[in-house]
């Protein structure tokens, strides 16, 4: 670590002098430098108890101000070994993520900046380079123009907004005035069980409620069954529900499956229902002309949401949602007071109609410098690549005596499962396995090297594998399979000789 700074003492009044800021910045921006350049020395899990952090933290604030170099140390000191490394070339757990340089970077002058762009007034170029960047990164995923975007903090607000416009769109019912539980109908929605939960969260949010939500059957490859889907809608219908939204997914979050979208936005266009395409992992490989496949039938959906911050090097939060009924969304969500009314409410967009919230930051200026940084042929490039070694990994799981592969790999996360010379008869020795697994993931992770995490599909444990970060490298990618095949043998020994 650096040497503290030296800084001057707390001012009474104002804030940190220019000078110090300098000094703190320059200590910040070098500390993260090497962080970078030596990420590989941490371990990417902390090796840390629960409360072992808050431990070493004072119950009370301080109560005169303390200066900026001991408030650093303590960062280093207290805080880093508690951090789990996300930005890890290593890091294979969950979706791996990445906060890119040019990320980085707009974040700290959209810190700076600190504009709250409700309105267009109160801070054009926020509105207006958001417009531009919201049209790039449509686009890049190839979506028509029908589709107009803007940006939420997370995937599961965005599906929320998006739910709410579709309650807008339900005949017969007016949800603004009346609210749900007068309108007399029963609201259906439709997800598989391979949906991401922040779906049913938007239903308990939005008053569909859980009994609201039907989940349809998935395939053996873990893909929304469509004939399923329809047979559940006439049924409902007889029923007396009002099926009014369906959430496909385009990359689901245990296996990465594709949901035949296509399929099911001819039933919802048949039966007037709003369909919801959850891309938020998996519409970022879209951006491969390779894989444009993804997207299909995405063009008839009503809305569609997908993540820079989960594929495309963007720092958390960054979730891009496209509505083609931009005046739904409007509906479910503008409420003006008289004093937020501006003179170009009728030629300019104010963001703050379009969602709960009424404060927005800058959040577009860090995808604008991730997109004009890398360019599209270098986002390309990186996704192509990550992708690569997955299918690698895919072939290796195939060719060993003793993995198993469970799902198909359509992008670069991988969910697989160890069972000793394939000899799992379905049933019996089931739960054994599953404990097994559980074991090779935690001796995996132990090493500090590479952090898996797991899923469970058709009841089974399974290994889940997922590359995307930035900064892996081949070298990475050998380095987690070498080290999942030393925990195996060893763990595999034990195993046998137990019998
Ligand atoms: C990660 C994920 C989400 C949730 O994303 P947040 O931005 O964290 O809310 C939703 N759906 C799918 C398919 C995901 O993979």
């Amino acid at each position: 670590m650096k040497d503290k700074p030296e800084l001057n003492g707390i001012m009474e009044f104002g804030d940190m002098p220019a000078s110090e800021f300098r000094e703190s910045g320059r200590w910040a921006l070098d500390w993260l430098a090497d962080y970078f350049e030596n990420i590989d020395d941490f371990p990417v899990l902390p090796r840390v108890e629960p409360g072992d952090i808050s431990r070493m933290l004072p119950s009370d604030p301080p109560r005169e101000g303390e200066e900026m170099g001991e408030i650093l140390e303590d960062f280093t000191r207290i805080i880093l070994p508690g951090v789990t490394h996300w930005n890890h070339p290593g890091f294979m757990s969950y979706f791996s993520i990445t906060g890119s340089g040019p990320g980085i970077l707009g974040e700290l002058l959209c810190a700076g900046l600190n504009v709250n762009a409700m309105l267009w007034k109160t801070c054009p170029s926020s509105t207006e380079l958001e417009q531009t960047v919201m049209e790039w990164l449509r686009k890049l995923i190839g979506l028509p123009e029908s589709f107009w975007g803007l940006s939420y903090d997370t995937a599961s607000v965005s599906t929320m907004h998006a739910i709410a416009a579709a309650r807008e769109m339900v005949p017969g019912i007016d949800v603004r005035r009346q609210g749900l539980c007068n309108s007399g109908k029963r609201l259906r929605l439709y997800i598989s069980d391979q949906t991401h939960s922040s779906i049913e969260k938007s239903a308990i949010i939005l008053g569909i409620g859980l009994d609201g939500v039907r989940t349809i059957s998935s395939d053996e490859d873990f893909r929304m069954e469509a004939p399923a889907l329809a047979e559940a809608i006439k049924d409902d219908i007889r029923e007396g529900w009002t099926p009014f939204c369906v959430v496909a997914t385009v990359g689901t979050t245990s296996t990465t499956s594709v949901d035949p979208v296509d399929d099911i936005a001819d039933i919802c266009r048949e039966h007037g229902i709003w369909l919801h395409v959850d891309a938020a992992y998996g519409g970022m490989g879209a951006v491969l002309p390779e894989l444009k496949w993804v997207m299909k039938g995405c063009e008839k959906a009503d809305s569609l949401v997908t993540n820079p911050h989960k594929w495309l090097f963007t720092p958390q939060e960054f979730s891009a949602l496209f509505c083609r009924h931009r005046d739904l969304l409007k509906r479910a969500f503008s409420l003006v007071p008289e004093y937020l009314k501006t003179d170009q409410d009728q030629v300019a967009l104010n963001y703050m109609d379009y969602g709960i919230q009424l404060g927005r930051r800058m959040r577009s200026l860090k995808l604008w410098f991730i997109m004009r940084y890398f360019g599209t042929s270098g986002i390309q490039r990186r996704i192509r690549r990550v992708i690569g070694w997955a299918q690698e990994i895919a072939a290796k799981i195939d060719n060993h005596p003793d993995f198993v592969r469970i799902a198909p790999v359509p992008f670069s996360t991988i969910c697989f499962r160890a069972v000793p010379e394939k000899s799992e008869n379905d049933g019996d020795n089931s739960a054994t396995v599953d404990t097994l697994n559980q074991k090779l993931i935690h001796a995996v992770n132990r090493t500090g090297r590479v952090y898996l995490s797991h899923t469970r599909l058709n009841g089974k444990l399974a290994i889940r594998m997922a590359l995307g970060n930035i900064r892996t490298e081949k070298r990475h990618v050998e380095e987690a399979w070498n080290t999942l095949l030393e925990e195996w043998e060893s763990l595999k020994e034990e195993f046998m000789e137990a019998g």
